[in-house]
């Protein structure tokens, strides 16, 4: 498909694909990032030193010792399932529950968590609180120093919860300025932890500027910015080597013959974006990272087939922007992923909200797992594989010099749904 027919059924909300043409092997596609190895390293160190204060501050983190992290599980039943609706690529399927981190219950507790933390040790070296060496789980006994600075963020929904939950713990003034898209209970949620919430009755582009200005006006104020921070992209990337790590564990190789495929749902960019990069890092061209987004919030998509980056908007093509998808509900994409994806991402997908609660059910009757409708997203990727003729050539052109495969939906977010969203989700998948 042309990258102009892809616009004209993304302008008509129709679900389709986009297969990145500028795609180059990854040796080239990493002499044009703004970041490398030494930079993810470094922030896998820095989450290190932070692991005896994340333990001490969240005794639910103790069986890890303080370093956030979720299974990967295979859903043999969920594939079994899904195989019923049509062909699926060829490959075990597996779950990764990044909707069950823990502190925060979504992806946002990889790039968020890791921001504030950054953010705090900064400020903590600069004041002579602590060296490099210490034990930072001191820290916690600073509240009265840290309360003289604010932390703000524009959210729709989980990035502030894992900031306004990670800087209330810590002693911050946390203020977290939502778009219309966010749901109730996440602010309820959030007022209860101690976090100052500002709503706006416009999208995320419009939380974000507003949140940046008030921030920007105030000395003591750091503003975590969605749109452009390599911080925020450097804490997603972690879960590469947790990744490789955990397929070690389970005897899974990755290689020529056994290729891993990843499917990842994707709002401004940043998680997608982080994570992918993370996993190219280790895997180089043998992972396959593809997005999904709603048919109307797809702005990851726009950017790349328009090649306009952050240029254009959703309501460029006459989309509304709104969806259940909470978590994807923006409008324009991060021209900082944006460029750092470009040469990089195998593919986007849109996909109708309908067909998320319709995945969640199916999750739910088959595997007993609960994730919220952004996370469903994921499912799109590869049960349309080998639906779209682009992607079908995709997958079997990989799959030629290969024994077997691996695919991994990557769940981002809904452990801290209250059971009555999930209910009324689940309800409306019947229809
Ligand atoms: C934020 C979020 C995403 C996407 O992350 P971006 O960095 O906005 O692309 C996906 N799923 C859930 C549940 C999220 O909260």
């Amino acid at each position: 498909m042309k990258e102009t027919e892809v616009l004209a059924r993304i302008s008509q909300a129709e679900e389709t694909v986009w297969l990145n043409n500028g795609k180059t092997a990854y040796e080239e596609a990493k002499g044009f990032l703004a970041l490398n190895l030494d930079d993810m390293a470094a922030a896998s160190a820095r989450l290190q030193r932070f692991a005896p204060l994340i333990e001490r501050l969240f005794p639910e983190t103790a069986d890890r010792h303080g370093v956030i992290e979720s299974p990967l599980k295979e859903i043999v039943r969920t594939q079994d399932a899904l195989r019923a609706s049509g062909e699926l690529p060829p490959g075990r399927l597996f779950l990764k529950c990044d909707s069950h981190l823990a502190i925060a219950g979504s992806v946002k507790a990889r790039g968020g968590i890791y921001e504030v933390l950054k953010h705090t040790e900064d400020l903590a070296l600069a004041a002579g609180i602590i060296s490099e060496n210490d034990d930072y789980s001191r820290l916690a006994d600073y509240r009265d120093f840290f309360s003289q600075y604010k932390i703000q963020v524009g959210s729709t929904g989980n990035l502030g919860m894992s900031i306004g939950i990670m800087s209330a713990a810590l002693g911050y003034q946390a203020i977290v300025h939502m778009s219309a898209d966010a749901k109730e209970w996440k602010k309820q949620l959030l007022r209860e932890k101690g976090v100052i919430v500002k709503e706006y009755r416009d999208d995320y582009s419009r939380a974000v500027k507003e949140g940046r200005r008030i921030s920007d006006a105030d000395e003591k104020s750091y503003f975590v910015d969605d749109e452009h921070s390599k911080d925020l992209f450097l804490g997603y990337s972690v879960a590469g080597e947790r990744l490789k790590e955990q397929l070690d564990q389970q005897g899974i190789t990755v290689d020529e013959k056994h290729p891993l495929f990843v499917y990842l749902p994707c709002g401004v960019g940043g998680a997608p974006g982080g994570i992918t990069f993370g996993l190219k890092q280790i895997w180089g061209d043998h992972v396959h990272c593809f997005f999904v987004e709603p048919v109307q919030a797809p702005c990851m998509c726009i950017s790349m087939a328009s090649q306009k980056g952050d240029q254009v908007c959703v309501q460029d093509y006459g989309l509304t922007g709104k969806t259940d998808a909470d978590g994807l509900a923006v409008g324009r994409a991060s021209a900082f992923v944006y460029e750092m994806m470009k040469h990089v991402v195998s593919g986007i997908f849109t996909v109708r909200d309908d067909r998320l609660y319709r995945n969640m059910k199916l999750l739910k009757e088959a595997d007993d797992f609960i994730i919220e409708p952004s996370s469903c997203a994921a499912f799109e990727g590869y049960t349309s594989m080998m639906k779209y003729k682009d992607t079908a050539a995709y997958c079997r052109s990989v799959m030629e010099s290969a024994e077997d495969a691996v695919h991994i939906l990557w769940a981002t977010g809904g452990s801290l749904m209250p059971q009555q969203t999930v209910e009324e989700y689940l309800a409306k998948a019947e229809f």
